[in-house]
């Protein structure tokens, strides 16, 4: 049986007919937050749960990058190659120097804490972008429970002066986050129905100017069964989202193409490998990894 379901044939091209999902490690209890490191040819990723970074290298497999995590989610790198992290247990978004020190980029806004920051992206400009749903701060399975100060938004800090603004503020639980190849367009997912089975569950579609500023905000597409949780995307735009059965495929226009199937729900993918032509996916208890006939357009 194939692991491919295909929407729209030209999601047949995407893919390679005699590849297999490779399961690369198990036994975690939620993955999420992968980022490929091509200088170092290897992958960290977050055990959330067991407050830990993994690395994942082809040929020493796993082995721990940073235990405690401070119950670190998503992750991605700025342009000077530096790991940026979300974390849910300082309820901080950080970036690990060169030198291997850690800097505070955002840990509160107008003097109340942040939640939980939990998926994080970096503008060509410098700015970083992040979620700030209130999972890690429900209970202390992912976190530490707490109370609840701000309300879920998507925050940008402006790279000069280190200022956050609110920048999204209409969303139950943002979540993954992701611009389009020309950063015209910044795609944001809604994950409330992971505990409102009548929440929303969609990509919306935003614009971004020059200056930074957003607008619009229309729905994109309606991820179904589970949620987009996280995403990435490739170098023609479309849309790689974690899903509940899988791995979708959905195009810049909103259409869902193809999926791949993967046996565990998915939180999270992210591009690597050599020619940023494989996808790797996290999902719940087990990392895995695809070849694609496509490329990826995380940097650096
Ligand atoms: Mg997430």
């Amino acid at each position: 049986m194939s692991i491919f379901e295909t929407f729209n044939p030209i999601f047949n091209r995407f893919v390679l007919g005699n590849i297999s999902l490779k399961q690369l490690a198990t036994g975690f209890d939620w993955v999420e937050g992968p980022v490929w490191f091509g200088d170092a040819n290897c992958l960290l990723f977050s055990d959330i749960p067991n407050n830990r970074i993994l690395r994942w290298t082809p040929n020493h497999g796993i082995t721990v990058y940073r235990e405690p995590s401070n119950f670190a989610n998503g992750h991605t790198r700025d342009h000077s190659g530096r790991l940026l992290s979300c974390e849910h247990g300082s309820r901080r978004v950080t970036r690990t120097e060169l030198d291997g020190s850690i800097t505070v980029i955002a840990d509160s806004y107008e003097g109340k804490r942040l939640n939980s920051p939990n998926d994080v992206i970096v503008h060509s400009d410098g700015s970083i972008w992040f979620s700030d749903p209130h999972y890690g701060i429900m209970s202390n399975y992912e976190g530490y429970l707490a109370e609840q100060e701000l309300p879920c938004h998507v925050y940008q800090v402006n790279p000069a002066n280190g200022e956050i603004q609110a920048v999204i503020t209409d969303f139950n639980c943002p979540n993954g986050l992701a611009f389009s190849p020309d950063e015209k367009r910044l795609y944001v997912s809604e994950t409330g129905a992971v505990h409102d089975e009548e929440a929303q569950r969609h990509i919306r579609t935003f614009n971004v100017d020059a200056k930074g500023h957003v607008t619009g905000g229309e729905i994109l597409h309606e991820v179904q069964p589970g949620c987009a949780d996280g995403f990435r995307l490739d170098t023609d735009g479309n849309i790689w989202t974690s899903a509940g059965d899988g791995v979708h495929c959905i195009s810049a226009e909103g259409e869902l193409l193809g999926k791949i199937k993967v046996p565990e729900v998915v939180s999270n993918v992210c591009f690597g490998g050599r020619a940023k032509h494989q996808l790797y996916i996290t999902a719940t208890t087990s990392l895995y990894m695809i070849t694609l006939n496509r490329q990826g357009i995380q940097h650096p």
